[in-house]
């Protein structure tokens, strides 16, 4: 194996994502490619027709946020086989899910729902099906159905969130409470089925931090996968409205790439990305132009994340932080000692220098070393503090090579160190990097 200095060390990818990719867990889930097709089965909204509220919440197209799902005046089965049609010449294998796009799919009587979601479940190739709802739209008799589809097919139901903040619920108009939105998490998950949360970054008047919160309170809920959305202005919106009248700053994407991925870093690394960026259609779009370059975007992420070396999860574990400065520092010719003899670090480290010298605290001893590798070791790793001390440290520095260095981690602040070398808390662990110059 090729060891690049900024490996990617995320787990849960096969290739430069350094994030739960939704390519990802098809392929394990399914193996096999698989295309969410996007219906509009015609339903409406309790937040639109005055059930709940009037005139939707203000970012929501006329199409009900469903402006990529088939055409309403075509029968969903036509809808479904156009789109199949134009996949299968390039992928002929693949497999499907109906994904009810449009408007607020669980809003009509059980006889309704179970005919519309029946029609494509049926059908040749699909399996499964993910339904776009509202917390407050999904009513018991639904819930019992629901569990019943999930035993047979893979049921997916995606709930509008876009942020834990009351005061953005009510300018946005979102009309349900958070406490609603977490109790159909809860009936959800207690019936095993998935459930997908949509996030929505740069709405008017929330911070960085406000946005982060979003992703700490949804870590803490049983979700399995999310989508996050940029807010984009489109016309004939109510914020398209708000927007020409008075514009409020909209979110640069150097800003936007900069949220997402500290969102990334503090995101449990199970939760699957189902979408990372919005994908606004260019002629309904008033702002931001730079929306319309998906893959720009998208491509933006991944070098963030590369340049700081960090991914889904980071932040959540000192453990990944040590990983970050090890990786960092070593290189694939390099000599090491390291105190910690556990299989997993010992294997990091193989991993990190296939061509170098590995020695452990198990197998030599100080004399040993200074016999062998005097000058020559470029990294010494130590996770019991006690073992290296003002007593012995200058036969320790006395082993590194010129641009060498020693990391030691400590559950405890140590002043002795400090003095010699730079202290970094992160998290729950004091990490002190010693250099020999
Ligand atoms: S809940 Fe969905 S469909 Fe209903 S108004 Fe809001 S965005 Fe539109």
């Amino acid at each position: 194996m090729k060891w690049t200095r900024k490996e990617n060390l995320f787990p849960f990818t096969e290739n430069n994502k350094r994030y739960h990719t939704l390519d990802y867990f098809y392929k394990k889930e399914f193996h096999s490619k698989i295309f969410k097709v996007s219906l509009n089965a015609g339903f409406t909204c309790p937040n639109i027709d005055g059930t709940v509220g009037t005139g939707g919440c203000i970012y929501c197209s006329h199409l009900g946020s469903g402006d990529f799902a088939g055409n309403e005046q075509d029968d969903l089965i036509t809808q479904f086989e156009q789109v199949k049609n134009t996949v299968c010449k390039k992928w002929p294998n693949s497999k499907y899910i109906g994904y009810f796009q449009a408007h607020t799919n669980t809003y009509a009587d059980i006889d309704t729902l179970k005919e519309k979601y029946e029609s494509i479940l049926k059908l040749k190739d699909v399996v499964g099906l993910s339904i776009a709802t509202r917390a407050d739209a999904i009513t018991e008799e639904c819930l019992t159905y629901l569990e019943e589809l999930s035993k047979r097919t893979f049921l997916t139901v995606e709930l509008g969130l876009q942020t834990i903040h009351e005061e953005t619920s009510k300018l946005i108009n979102r009309c349900h409470t958070l406490e609603c939105f977490e109790h159909m998490v809860f009936e959800l998950r207690k019936r095993n089925i998935n459930v997908v949360v949509h996030i929505m970054n740069g709405l008017p008047n929330e911070t960085k931090e406000m946005m982060l919160d979003t992703i700490r309170y949804l870590n803490k809920l049983d979700i399995n996968g999310i989508k996050i959305h940029m807010l984009h202005v489109l016309k004939n919106t109510k914020l398209g409205q708000l927007y020409l009248e008075n514009p409020f700053p909209i979110l640069t994407k150097e800003e936007y790439v900069d949220i997402v991925c500290d969102q990334l870093e503090l995101l449990r690394p199970d939760i699957v990305i189902h979408r990372i960026t919005g994908d606004p259609k260019k002629e309904d779009l008033i702002s931001p132009d730079w929306l319309l370059k998906k893959f720009d975007v998208l491509n933006s992420i991944d070098k963030e994340l590369v340049r700081r070396n960090t991914y889904q999860g980071f932040g959540l574990s000192s453990d990944n932080f040590r990983k970050k400065i090890i990786s960092e520092n070593l290189r694939s010719h390099d000599h090491v000692y390291s105190f910690d003899t556990s299989l997993k670090t010992l294997q990091f480290l193989c991993l990190l220098t296939p061509k170098g010298v590995l020695k452990t605290a198990d197998d030599t001893n100080i004399y040993d070393l200074q016999n062998d590798e005097k000058g020559k070791l470029s990294f010494i790793y130590c996770n019991e503090p006690k073992l290296l001390c003002r007593n012995n440290i200058t036969i320790w520095l006395s082993l590194l090579n010129s641009k060498g260095i020693i990391l030691i981690e400590s559950s405890h602040p140590n002043k002795f160190y400090k003095e010699i070398g730079e202290e970094i808390f992160f998290l729950d662990t004091y990490f002190y990097i010693i250099k020999k110059n």
